[in-house]
């Protein structure tokens, strides 16, 4: 969905969209499990910045909500993340807060984006905050045990025979050092 510029110069637009899989590309760090939905209201927002100069402002206020799947970060079975929020957001035309612009107004307590040429599009924006929202680090349990480094195995699922052995020659050496004081 595109909010165009001369369109949100005419009246606010409110929106509700149930978006399938795949209709925004996460990049291959999330899988969406089901619809993502979100639902709000675009409007214009005009920002005088002088008596010719107008800014027009795009704010963007309302909430979404889907499933997503990640890899676990130690054994790589897929975690699920439900990931639910409102936002509120404001983005100016870009290039208008260009470095060294005699105009430029900080706003630190909002976030400001931008947008291209004339307009925003939705899912640029969900697609932001999605990934925002997930965790970095995705873990299936808190004290899940990985994939065991010798054979690759599940150590949640099975108990492999090869767990007492030293994997890392850096434990050979300390495990010499451990009997040589013990001799
Ligand atoms: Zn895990
Ligand atoms: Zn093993």
């Amino acid at each position: 969905m595109f909010f165009a510029i001369p369109d949100l110069e005419r009246e606010p637009i409110q929106f509700s969209v149930a978006l399938p899989p795949k209709a925004i590309d996460f990049g291959g760090e999330a899988e969406q499990v089901g619809d993502l939905t979100s639902e709000g209201r675009a409007e214009v927002l005009h920002e005088h910045r002088g008596p010719k100069e107008i800014v027009p402002d795009i704010r963007l206020k309302g909430s979404l909500r889907g499933t997503f799947e990640a890899p676990c970060a130690r054994c790589v079975e897929p975690v699920r993340n439900e990931v639910a929020g409102d936002f509120d957001l404001l983005f100016r035309p870009s290039g208008v807060d260009a470095e060294g612009s005699e105009h430029s107004i900080s706003t630190p307590e909002t976030e400001i984006g931008y947008y291209e040429k004339d307009g925003l599009a939705l899912e640029d924006v969900l697609r932001e905050q999605v990934l925002l929202s997930l965790p970095a680090r995705s873990l299936c349990q808190p004290d899940c045990k990985g994939l065991c480094p010798r054979c690759g195995q599940n150590r949640n699922e099975v108990a492999c025979s090869c767990e007492q052995g030293p994997d890392d020659p850096r434990w050979e050496a300390l495990s010499g050092l451990g009997s040589r004081i013990k001799h």
